[in-house]
């Protein structure tokens, strides 16, 4: 669940920053369109927030590079009010959504959910697992019906790991999803979120493949 954010507007920017962080998501934030190449390249998202406006290379530019190089990405572009030659030649250009300026955080940070999710082949919101249910919009947990309170990150590895059953999830992987570029990391964070998760729901749920990584079984 880790989100790059293209936008050179400062305000904005930062805003979008803090609404995602809130919904869980580790954030990249770049400011220019070479930048955002440069970040597209390296890493793996789960989304990509894309203003057309950019110094250096356009968001237009930035798309196009990014769908010609075969990435699948969602990427859902920000335009000015009214630009409709935007927004259309920004869907032509691969984009997946987009958002007029000015424009609701919420209802933003609801598309991003609607993204992840079909990036992940989900068309239901919640995801059910046995007697656990993981809602990201509400972002609670239930087990057997009982609320069980995780830490943001907590949160996220278990989503992630739930969106992926059946795929062995490297430590490396999961890092890579969890923490954003600039986030200090310690070299055992994924062991300690995972103790934590199995403290909550039992040791049966997640299985570590050594050397490899950790795994959720699809139900059988
Ligand atoms: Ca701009």
């Amino acid at each position: 669940m880790r989100v790059l954010v293209v936008e050179d507007d400062p305000v904005l920017g930062q805003g979008l920053q803090s609404v995602l962080k809130q919904d869980g998501y580790a954030v990249d934030w770049v400011k220019d369109g070479e930048s955002a190449i440069l970040f597209m390249d390296s890493s793996e998202y789960t989304l990509v927030i894309l203003d057309l406006g950019l110094p250096k290379l356009n968001g237009l530019e930035v798309l196009r590079h990014f769908r010609t190089a075969g990435k699948e990405t969602p990427v859902l572009i920000l335009t000015a009010r009214d630009a409709v030659a935007d927004k259309i030649a920004g869907l032509d250009a691969g984009a997946d959504d987009y958002m007029t300026k000015p424009f609701d955080v919420d209802e933003l940070a609801a598309r991003a959910r609607a993204l992840s999710r079909r990036q992940t082949g989900r068309s239901t919101p919640v995801i059910t697992h046995g007697d656990l249910q993981l809602d990201p919009a509400a972002h609670t947990v239930t087990q057997g019906g009982v609320v069980i309170e995780f830490s943001g990150r907590e949160f996220s590895l278990l989503q992630a790991l739930l969106e992926n059953r059946g795929k062995v999830m490297s430590k490396d992987k999961l890092t890579e999803s969890l923490y954003s570029w600039k986030d200090e990391i310690e070299s055992n964070a994924i062991e300690v979120h995972i103790h934590h998760l199995r403290k909550k729901l039992g040791n049966n749920l997640i299985r570590t493949i050594r050397g490899v990584g950790y795994v959720i079984d699809k139900p059988e």
